[in-house]
């Protein structure tokens, strides 16, 4: 059901008034985390600003360790809704268990399947089934046929609404956190008709490689990107490093529309 064969024209993935698929690259934009009303708000607000159309912000986080922060839970995703009136913007966020989905999905536009639950089957079907638009990301060790198979569980499962994001797999090189696969871009295109975005934040997870790996990720033809930011990276409580402030999304913005009318 995912192959390129059967819907040769590709797929438009509909989250509220945002297309994924279509000819306009979407920008998903905001910070790892929700930490706390005030926080969420003003990036919220400094996102929009800078034009981007959709908002992220884990409220259920998957935390290496168990001590990290994990995250604010059903509090979180009452001040995604929130920031969701406030601004407009279409909300995506990662549910992390079987046991969570109907809460979140209560809330979120679009459910996001985290790097860590790739293959966690039951995840996905069960997700499937809320019939919600569904951000499927790599596993970071997984290959592109698993990923693309771990997609056919959402497809078969009858939600054709699926969006892969290819967001860096585990290599040998320690000086970028994990290692952002451009190749599966175009791959992918060619493979399956589903969108593909990518996240060059946690693919490079150093802030400044996130504008140039952005401009290649839409030269490569993404649908699209999703990008860390805070007003505050250096006091961000998850991901700090890899997160950019507003100015510098909105100089991305600018340059993936004029790149866009380039590929
Ligand atoms: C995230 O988007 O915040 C996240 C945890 O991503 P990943 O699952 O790709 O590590
Ligand atoms: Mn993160």
């Amino acid at each position: 059901l995912a192959a390129r064969s059967s819907r040769p024209d590709g797929t438009v993935v509909r989250v509220g008034p945002v297309e994924i698929g279509a000819k306009q690259p979407v920008i998903i934009a905001g910070p790892c985390t929700v930490e706390n009303r005030d926080q969420l708000l003003r990036i919220a607000e400094a996102v929009r600003d800078a034009g981007a159309s959709m908002l992220r912000g884990g409220a259920f986080k998957p935390r290496t360790s168990p001590y990290s922060f994990q995250g604010l839970g059903e509090r979180g995703l009452e001040l995604l809704a929130e920031a969701r009136e406030e601004t407009g913007l279409p909300i995506v966020t990662e549910v992390l268990d079987t046991e969570q989905v109907e809460l979140v999905a209560r809330y979120a536009d679009m459910l996001q399947i985290g790097s860590r639950n790739m293959m966690n089957f039951a995840l996905l079907r069960k997700v499937a089934a809320t019939g919600k638009p569904v951000l499927l990301k790599r596993g970071f060790a997984a290959t592109i046929e698993e990923w693309l198979l771990a997609a056919e569980y959402l497809l078969a499962g009858g939600n054709d609404q699926v969006v892969l994001c290819e967001r860096g797999v585990r290599s040998f090189e320690p000086a970028t956190r994990f290692m952002l696969d451009l190749n599966a871009v175009p791959l992918v295109r060619q493979l399956s008709h589903l969108p593909i975005i990518v996240d060059p934040s946690h693919g490079t997870g150093l802030r400044e490689l996130v504008p140039p790996m952005s401009f290649a990720a839409i030269a490569a033809g993404a649908h699209g990107i999703i990008v860390e930011v805070h007003t505050s990276p250096e006091a961000a409580l998850v991901d700090g490093r890899q997160s950019i402030d507003p100015t510098t999304l909105a100089s991305i913005v600018r340059r993936v529309r004029m790149l866009r009318d380039m590929v």
